[in-house]
């Protein structure tokens, strides 16, 4: 992602807000412009955003993006509107913007780019206004920084605005010597813990209500939180709606001190005799190695804090350095994996099947390769999962399969292809004129192609899925049951879901020699036989299987027993000189 930031950490955490956002609204780039006018910036955006958007590519030496003049111009639509897509260089899409408010501040205008699209509907404006706010409320609840020196920024160009808050802040390296004397009391009980508190969602109050009834809010909150501390305890305001709370009580009553902070918090505020219901998120750091320095500790704070935010809110959030560390490891690994299509880092193996009655390669299927340039080969096993929920298979799956169709081209005679799409790829609303579009550029022949779906596309068992399927089928596409047995085995859905093949997982042809499961897996080949369906046995390793598999009327086979994944498909190329004689 490409944006200004103090550090990783904020940088993070505005690419998980980006993947959500456009997740969320189903749309393909996000970026934040600081201000509108001559002056714009592009402050951050999405790497799709980047992409479709040449313009911003350069970034000259750490300055933040210059915006084209017509885009700053455009941006001077304070209220949302739908904007010409031309003036992107967008032939297609459309482009949407909507002013960001920080306490009633203007810090800045996000601006919103789909390509497959021409609109949203007919609730669209209310909609990306709706999304704008909530980015600016989760800016400024899950990253303070940036947001701050946005609205200071703000302020700056626009006079200062709004109430300057309620009393003293305490700034972040005060609050580290805070945190070291209070470790260094020698009249200290127990070793120290540490709390951040942080309102949900104040930034809506204060735009729902004005940020005079925010300071009231605040007020109350701090008054009770003050009442309620003890002798252990010490506070201090950090931020406008967050507070860092130190105690030294023991350890085992930390959970339920931090539960009776948020009951205190829950208790509604009365505001021009309106009840006000707020709710808070606390990051709890337990008492640990003295060796960990103070403001490592408040990171640590920070980013529990920041976990209970993704995850609504509402709730305490230990810190657990497995998890975090699991979770910086994987947005390291998504951040990574955003670059590697467009450096070329992805590739397709091809792993043959073959036709149990003609001993001939019948196709192959292409499997994705990451070639990673410090970590070396990256299998799919780690990398689908985290693609399927950034959101990211959707450009990656596009690539495969518009890469695997060219490639195929040059494969001999009637040799099948079969592509892998995922549940998400195939629930687009375009998902068919991508395969007609990627048909079309490869010249290869839809009656060749085969579509590997998993059962998870068929738990939405919706008009639209089913119609997409029979459009598909009308083309020629076949379409195939991927691992089947290993999800929901959702057999009501398989009946009214049209397809050609079954792919019979890999666990039940592991456990053949049992004689229930070959029993079951008997029953499984007759009926789908019946049906004048193809079935493949997967993962066909040893010569004892594939000749189990041939007893038991499967029509194809794929496994290690037949050819691993082929890095160099030339034998697809040559007249099939893999034959088994098995
Ligand atoms: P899959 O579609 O079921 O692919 C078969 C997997 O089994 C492949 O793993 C293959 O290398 C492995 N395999 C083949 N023969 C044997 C065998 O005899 N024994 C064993 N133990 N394994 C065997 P791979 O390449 O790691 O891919 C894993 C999964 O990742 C695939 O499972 C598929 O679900 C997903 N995937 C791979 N490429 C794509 C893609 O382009 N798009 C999507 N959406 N998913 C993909
Ligand atoms: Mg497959
Ligand atoms: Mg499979």
């Amino acid at each position: 992602m490409g944006c200004v930031l103090a550090d990783d950490q904020e940088q993070r955490s505005v690419t998980a807000l980006f993947r959500l956002a456009t997740r969320q609204l189903d749309i393909s780039a996000i970026g934040v412009f600081s201000c509108s006018g001559p002056d714009s910036r592009l402050w951050a955006a999405s790497d799709a955003f980047l992409t479709i958007w040449p313009g911003c590519g350069d970034r000259p030496d750490g300055e933040n993006f210059p915006t084209p003049p017509h885009v700053g111009e455009a941006l001077e639509r304070t209220e949302v509107a739908k904007l010409d897509s031309g003036a992107f260089g967008l032939e297609n899409g459309f482009a949407a913007c909507s002013p960001v408010r920080h306490n009633g501040v203007l810090i800045g205008y996000i601006l919103f780019l789909d390509l497959r699209r021409r609109w949203l509907g007919p609730r669209a404006a209310q909609g990306i206004h709706d999304v704008a706010e909530l980015f600016a409320a989760l800016l400024v609840n899950v990253t303070p920084g940036p947001a701050q020196r946005l609205a200071a920024a703000a302020v700056d160009t626009a006079g200062p605005a709004g109430s300057p808050g309620l009393s003293h802040i305490t700034a972040h390296h005060d609050a580290h010597l805070m945190i070291r004397r209070a470790r260094a009391d020698p009249g200290a009980t127990n070793p120290v813990a540490l709390m951040l508190l942080d309102i949900d969602r104040f930034h809506a109050i204060n735009e729902a209500l004005g940020s005079a009834a925010g300071d009231e809010v605040i007020a109350a909150i701090v008054a009770r939180l003050e009442a309620h501390l003890g002798d252990d305890d010490r506070i201090a305001r950090i931020e406008a709606d967050r507070f860092l709370i130190l105690s030294t009580r023991l350890s085992e009553s930390l959970p339920q001190f931090a539960a009776s902070l948020l009951v205190l918090v829950n208790e509604s505020v009365r505001i021009a005799d309106q009840p006000v219901s707020v709710q808070a998120t606390i990051g709890l750091v337990a008492p640990g190695s003295a060796n960990t320095s103070a403001p490592v500790l408040f990171l640590q704070a920070e980013s529990a804090l920041r976990r209970g935010k993704l995850a609504g809110g509402n709730r305490i959030v230990t810190h657990e350095p497995a998890i975090e560390a699991l979770d910086q490891e994987q947005s390291r690994l998504e951040i990574e994996l955003g670059e590697a299509v467009a450096s070329g880092q992805l590739r397709l193996a091809y792993q043959p099947y073959i036709d149990l009655r003609t001993n001939r390669i019948a196709g192959a299927e292409a499997l994705l390769r990451w070639d990673h340039p410090h970590r070396g080969n990256i299998q799919p096993a780690s990398f689908i999962n985290l693609a399927e929920t950034s959101g990211q298979i959707l450009g990656i799956g596009a690539w495969a399969l518009g890469r695997a169709l060219k490639e195929a081209v040059d494969w001999s005679g009637d040799l099948n292809l079969s592509v892998n799409i995922s549940a998400l790829q195939f629930h687009q609303a375009d998902f068919v004129s991508q395969v007609d579009r990627a048909l079309a550029q490869s010249g290869f022949p839809a009656q060749r192609l085969e579509l590997e779906i998993t059962e998870t596309v068929l738990l939405r068992n919706d008009p639209e899925t089913i119609g997409q399927i029979r459009t598909l089928i009308a083309r020629g596409v076949r379409i195939a049951l991927d691992d089947f047995g290993t999800g929901y085995s959702a057999l009501a859905y398989l009946a009214r879901i049209p397809h050609h093949r079954i792919k019979l997982d890999r666990n039940f042809i592991n456990d053949l020699t049992s004689r229930h499961t070959r029993d079951l897996v008997s029953a499984i080949v007759r009926s789908a036989r019946t049906q004048g369906l193809a079935i493949t046995a997967e993962g066909v390793e040893t010569a004892e299987q594939l000749q189990a598999v041939r007893d038991l009327d499967f029509t194809h086979a794929q496994g290690w027993a037949i050819s691993q994944p082929l890095d160099n498909p030339a034998i697809l190329t040559g007249a099939r000189a893999l034959e088994i004689t098995a």
